[in-house]
């Protein structure tokens, strides 16, 4: 099936809904599309159906009531030639034509190997608590939560409020750093008071900082993890082990378009423009910088794609705000290099084709080791074994080849358009 708009975004998350009401305003046809089946990305998930007029609420009326139309369960797979998306949906392929693209595909989490991290049990902190949102019961169910980031907090306190006990949240920054980032709240009252509500109900839970995972043990699942300071090294028995550092960006249809990157990120200009003609980004892909960062770079990216650029630039001093509080939240919780060996060489470092790192290390480089070995070739296409080869050996993913998620066949062959790489300058392997 055909679609044709004037500016069409990838992502229903903060920054693309945000992008989409701006976008609306300027009286184009505008579409979003998103491969799940709700508004709202990552941290708004489940929120459309709660009636109290949350923030989520706000955006998600907003957006309902701007006139743009939502390609929900629908995943951007590949970019066969300019202007043309190639997306998958349940019941057909579809080609959406654009004039003007707003890449807002968020970010995942980032998972480090160490021995015994496949164990049944232990999962990423958002990814639990998403399983969670959806019904999933944790009632009574002993957690370790561990890793990185502003996230294990927020998680451990939804979890708790669901019935979970939370036997401790390790975070592996330093104290020096994680209090050094207090300053960056003050100019944020609002995230202080609900860093301070988290706080709150979570009295009684031990939170850690400068404290990382070296192992975790079981059988059919994970029964305990060993902890560490450095110094010191204990083991705490749970059922479920919540563990995640930071997030990665998710790049890969930026870069199938050709997108320049730079330091991991999407490369953008003030208007939020990508180095690709008349493709804009907005939201994690540009840096890790929490909703409201999204939300200002995607009303940027949205008045700028429809041409409307004086709104776009009274909202410059704002994100400017939130680009020094993303600043400040990369320097507090960067990874430290104790974590470059967690893993031995017996543990697995591609889950997906069971590749050790022992294995990788005798390649010389990421294409050589996925030739060889098959290391991110499979389901998740190196999204969780690429960066964490990236931060373990310093070589990860070079490129990416279309489709960027797995899809069928017939969705490739559809109406005659080749799903082949558009950027001939772009290695595929
Ligand atoms: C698992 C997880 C849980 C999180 N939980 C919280 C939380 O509880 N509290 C908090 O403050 N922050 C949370 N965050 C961080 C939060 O998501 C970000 O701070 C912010 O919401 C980012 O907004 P975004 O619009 O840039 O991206 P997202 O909210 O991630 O939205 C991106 C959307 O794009 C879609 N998408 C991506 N690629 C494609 C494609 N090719 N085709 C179609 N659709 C695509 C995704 O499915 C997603 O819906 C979480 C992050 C993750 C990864």
């Amino acid at each position: 099936m055909n679609h044709a708009f004037d500016i069409v975004i990838v992502g229903a998350g903060p920054a693309g809904l945000a992008a989409a009401c701006a976008a609306a305003e300027s009286g184009q046809r505008v579409a979003v599309l998103d491969d799940t089946p709700w508004l709202g990305g990552q941290i708004w998930r489940g929120e459309q159906s709660r009636p109290q007029l949350s923030q989520a609420q706000r955006w998600i009326e907003r957006f309902r009531r701007s006139g743009a139309t939502l390609l929900d369960r629908t995943s951007a797979i590949a970019c066969p030639q300019p202007g043309v998306l190639l997306a998958e949906h349940p019941d057909e392929p579809r080609e959406i034509h654009w004039q003007r693209l707003i890449l807002a595909t968020g970010a995942r989490e980032m998972f480090l190997p160490f021995p015994g991290w496949t164990l049944p049990g232990i999962v990423g902190p958002g990814g639990l608590q998403a399983l969670v949102k959806n019904g999933w019961p944790v009632d009574g169910k002993r957690i370790v939560v561990a890793g990185s980031g502003l996230l294990l907090l927020a998680v451990a306190d939804g979890l708790k409020k669901h019935g979970a006990k939370i036997v401790s949240v390790s975070e592996q920054a330093p104290w020096s750093r994680v209090l050094g980032f207090g300053p960056a709240l003050l100019s944020h009252p609002g995230k202080m008071l609900q860093g301070a509500g988290i706080k709150l109900r979570l009295l009684g839970v031990p939170y850690r900082c400068g404290v990382w995972p070296v192992k975790a043990e079981g059988d059919e699942q994970v029964r305990r993890v060993t902890l560490t300071d450095g110094r010191n090294t204990w083991t705490e028995d749970c059922d479920l082990f919540a563990c995640g550092f930071n997030l990665v960006p998710n790049v890969e249809l930026p870069l199938a378009l050709g997108c320049a990157l730079s330091d991991g990120f999407v490369r953008v200009n003030e208007w939020q423009a990508a180095s690709v003609e008349n493709v804009y980004c907005a939201g994690e892909p540009t840096g890790i910088g929490g909703v409201d960062c999204a939300l200002v770079e995607g009303r940027i990216a949205g008045c700028a794609a429809g041409d409307r650029h004086a709104p776009a630039k009274a909202l410059f001093a704002k994100r400017a705000c939130w680009h020094r509080f993303r600043a400040a939240l990369a320097r507090a919780f960067a990874l430290r290099p104790e974590l470059k060996s967690l893993a031995a060489d017996d543990t697995l470092i591609c889950r997906c084709e069971d590749v050790t790192l022992g294995r990788m290390k005798q390649f010389n480089g990421w294409r050589d080791a996925k030739l060889q070995s098959r290391c991110g070739m499979g389901p998740c296409q190196g999204r969780v074994c690429g960066a964490a080869a990236k931060f373990i050996l310093g070589r990860g993913m070079e490129s990416v080849r279309p489709p960027v998620f797995p899809a069928r066949v017939s969705s490739l062959i559809t109406s005659g358009t080749s799903a082949s790489n558009p950027n001939p300058n772009q290695t595929t392997t």
